[in-house]
């Protein structure tokens, strides 16, 4: 790995990639299986940076075979749901093994079109030129707190999953977790087996929740299978999976969602993979409860007007792309956001500035990013 002093040699005019995560690094590494020179700049000092932050009992939730970068298949020995450590280490060797040229400590603040090249602002007033720019910053960029009246006044203990690493220092606490996405519903169950003295879980929108897998074949298959199929037919599947496959916990506060399963897939949310939350809201040591509407003092004030003080508030209220300081000035970005384009594709109005791991697909963000690598280096190998 290159120390940021060595990237000043850089004289041809490589293809840079922002943000040695697996999106990037499977792009430098498909970039250079076609001859293309790829230097990847990474604001933290190693790869696999959001992996290493992750809470401690983290897995996979898609398949070790499904979720391989090109070129490197992650060993068998990490089992079939890796873990988060396993992630980590897959991503250092995946970096050492394509001879990837990595340079650490340099964090992309803005990029410009400079005639047929990128000209990239980093770190240290440092200014770079690139003949094409892959940004693979991460769609869970920023931590996403909502901006609840009265919580900057909230007397408790308020923080976000994203600072969460396992359940020890909550043992004996009364722990509200806040969200019911993947995240927040792990969190919960951790918290549970961890020791925590109540466990209550903040709803605001009811998950689809899916099994990881029934009978050995995997949620993640049935995604990548029903992928191209019309939402409505597989909203309709879904439903009568989920009577068969999920209780109805309706009486214990998480009724079943009222609209499809895809359909919600297609607003960007994505199901829950059950990971010991149905059993934990059937046994009541997870207790659903509204959403949240506000704080006060030291009481949280849900949605129906309840007024509770738990000693710890863990927000699993998501992220944010937060790419319109880097690109936003191009035209490259949705109302919400979100790149218009991903993989091989560019934009007339920036022709050489890819983008990978900004899409949310059910079939799983590894594999998505491993086929968005190849489409990009065999555009940008054309070009
Ligand atoms: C808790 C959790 C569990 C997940 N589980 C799965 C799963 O089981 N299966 C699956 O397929 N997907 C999963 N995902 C989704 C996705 O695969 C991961 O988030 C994955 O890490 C995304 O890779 P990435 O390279 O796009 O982004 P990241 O891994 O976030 O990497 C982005 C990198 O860019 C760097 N960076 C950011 N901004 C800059 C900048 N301006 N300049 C330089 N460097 C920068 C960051 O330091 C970071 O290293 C999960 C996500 C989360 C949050």
């Amino acid at each position: 790995m290159a120390d940021e002093k060595d990237i000043d040699r850089t004289d041809d005019r490589p293809a840079y990639i922002i943000g040695g995560g697996p999106g990037g690094l499977a792009a430098a590494a498909a970039l250079r299986e076609r001859g293309v020179r790829a230097v990847v700049l990474e604001k933290s000092d190693a790869v696999g940076a959001s992996w290493r932050r992750h809470y401690d009992r983290l897995h996979l939730h898609t398949t070790r075979k499904l979720s391989g970068l090109p070129g490197l298949a992650m060993p068998r020995s990490f089992g079939r749901w890796v873990s988060r450590d396993n992630v980590v280490r897959y991503l250092e060797k995946y970096a050492e093994f394509h001879e990837l040229e990595i340079v650490t400590g340099v964090e992309v603040s803005r990029i410009e079109v400079s005639g047929s090249d990128w000209l990239l602002h980093a770190t240290g007033g440092r200014q770079l030129t690139g003949r094409a720019v892959v940004v693979a910053t991460g769609f869970n960029h920023t931590p996403r707190q909502p901006d609840w009246p009265g919580h900057d006044a909230y007397t408790g203990e308020l923080l976000h999953a994203s600072d969460y690493r396992n359940a020890e220092p909550y043992r004996g606490k009364d722990v509200l977790v806040v969200g019911v996405g993947n995240t927040g519903a792990e969190i919960a169950v951790d918290l549970m087996e961890g020791g925590a003295a109540r466990v209550r879980l903040a709803v605001r929108t009811v998950p689809h929740i899916v099994r990881r897998s029934t009978a050995g074949w995997p949620a993640q298959r049935t995604g990548i299978l029903v992928r191209r199929l019309p939402v409505g037919l597989v909203d309709r599947a879904g439903r009568v999976m989920s009577r068969i496959a999920v209780p109805d916990l309706e009486a214990q506060g998480l009724p079943r969602p009222d609209t499809g399963l895809y359909s919600r897939v297609k607003e960007g949310a994505i199901p829950v993979q059950d990971v010991g939350l149905i059993d934990a809201v059937r046994k009541g040591t997870v207790e659903p409860v509204a959403a949240v509407d506000s704080f006060e003092a030291d009481k949280v004030v849900l949605a129906d007007g309840t007024r509770i003080s738990p000693d710890t508030v863990i927000t699993a209220t998501g992220y944010r792309r937060a790419l319109e300081d880097l690109v936003g000035h191009l035209g490259v970005l949705d109302e919400r956001g979100r790149p218009l384009t991903h993989g091989g594709r560019t934009l007339p109005q920036a022709p050489g500035l890819y983008f990978t791991g900004f899409t949310n697909p059910i079939s799983g963000m590894f594999r998505e990013m491993a086929i968005d690598a190849q489409k990009i280096a065999r555009s940008l190998a054309k070009s």
